[in-house]
């Protein structure tokens, strides 16, 4: 059975940014409770007169201690509730995808009203990952409810590195294993007509970026005629788009052989369209700053950069500027008269205005003047519905 959940009174700060809708109380900001807390436990937080504010999830793990799940009047955590939350969250999608996309996202977190859950769907498979312990509780009823709701025929469980021990020894649950139906690792699907495998059970995030789709397809409008060197590449997916685009060649660059053998496959999964099978390819594997800043007189005609998160914590944020500014200015060095330069971050501690910030400032420095041709931020299947969401910016600059 579970406990009821644990009673919590807020500091002043904190309740009010609850009221305002914030799905997050911080550690910090409790003034008190009434029992230690759980992995997996709920938490109801009342004010000073004892009324009801919140319900939550409650994470002794984490320094977001509770990530709200409901905020107003009380109302039961229940299969209702679970319901419309996911049918909201599908509702909102409607119109946003065509039929030459299969892969994508469902259900994005707290943006979505499901703090510490992410639901992503590759053509027949959905991929659970579970960020907070409370959810691992209904695993039975949530796969019932994903299967209803979007007839998928498997659904894959994937775990956060903090809940792996917890899963296993309360619940003998694992990281990668099928709630339902059966699985070959990878799963093939379909982005904008582009065939890709995502490694649902063992990859990185949920098996691919679907979070990328978007500014996938903004390079493959700049890609004609031209060299593309995509850095970080992982699974090759820029690339593909920007073969796809009519890029005179592309180069895949990433420091594990892995992601360049997931890319190499990408490229045979698309043998059948025309463009893609007859660009030249090149991979490289290596350090993308070590070889950026390697001096040679190889140039390109348009440069990716999409590292990995480079602040895992807040107090990484001025490093990560830095890093950003170098990958900007080494990028830069190598890029062709009238070259693009398409940078992107996802580092949530890195706010978007100072990281275009730090690129501009990079370029100009550079001494070559550049043209703007694009801001963007997350594709609308990742919707953000406050700021500390926004993890994922991009900027397209040509540079003359
Ligand atoms: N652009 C990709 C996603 C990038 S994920 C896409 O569109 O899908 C980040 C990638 O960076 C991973 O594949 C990881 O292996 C790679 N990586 C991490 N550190 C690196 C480094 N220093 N140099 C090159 N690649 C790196």
């Amino acid at each position: 059975m579970p406990k009821s959940p644990v009673r919590v009174r807020l500091k002043q700060a904190g309740e009010r940014a609850v009221r305002t809708g914030h799905p997050w109380v911080f550690a910090d900001s409790i003034r008190s409770e009434n029992r230690p807390g759980e992995v997996g436990d709920l938490a109801t937080v009342y004010d000073r007169k004892d009324r009801f504010v919140a319900i939550g999830i409650y994470d002794p793990q984490s320094p977001i201690r509770i990530r709200i799940l409901h905020a107003g009047k009380p109302r039961a955590i229940d299969d209702q509730f679970r319901r419309e939350r996911i049918e909201s969250a599908i509702a909102g999608r409607v119109g946003l995808l065509d039929a030459q996309t299969n892969g994508f996202r469902v259900i994005n977190g707290e943006s979505d009203g499901w703090p510490g859950l992410v639901l992503d769907r590759y053509a027949e498979t959905a991929v659970v990952k579970i960020y907070c312990g409370h959810w691992l509780l209904h695993l039975e009823e949530l796969t019932a409810l994903i299967r209803e709701q979007i007839e998928v025929d498997n659904v894959v469980l994937r775990l956060s590195r903090n809940l792996q021990e917890f899963a296993k020894e309360r619940l003998n649950r694992a990281d990668g294993e099928l709630l339902v139906g059966e699985v070959e690792d990878p799963v093939v699907f379909r982005e904008n007509g582009i065939l890709f495998e995502a490694a649902v059970r063992a990859g990185q995030k949920t098996g691919f970026f679907l979070d990328q789709r978007d500014n996938r397809k903004e390079v493959q409008a700049l890609s004609k005629e031209r060299s593309v060197l995509n850095c970080f590449s992982f699974s090759g997916g820029f690339s593909l788009y920007a073969a796809r685009g009519g890029a005179r060649s592309v180069a895949d660059l990433d420091i594990s052989q892995h992601a360049l053998d997931s890319a190499e496959r990408n490229f045979e999964l698309n043998r059948e369209e025309a463009p893609i099978v007859t660009c030249e390819r090149r991979q490289i594997l290596g350090n993308a700053f070590d070889w950026l800043r390697e001096d040679s007189t190889e140039r390109f005609g348009l440069i990716v950069t999409d590292p990995p998160s480079l602040a895992k914590k807040a107090a990484d944020r001025e490093g990560a500027l830095v890093a950003y500014g170098l990958l900007a200015r080494s990028a830069v060095k190598k890029l062709d008269p009238d070259g693009i330069l398409v940078a992107a971050s996802c580092s949530a501690h890195v706010r978007a205005d100072e990281f275009f910030d730090r690129v501009l400032t990079t370029v100009r420095q550079s001494g070559r003047r550049f043209r703007e041709l694009k801001r963007t931020g997350h594709a609308p299947d990742h919707p953000a519905s406050f700021r500390e969401a926004e993890y994922l910016k991009c900027i397209f600059l040509e540079i003359e």
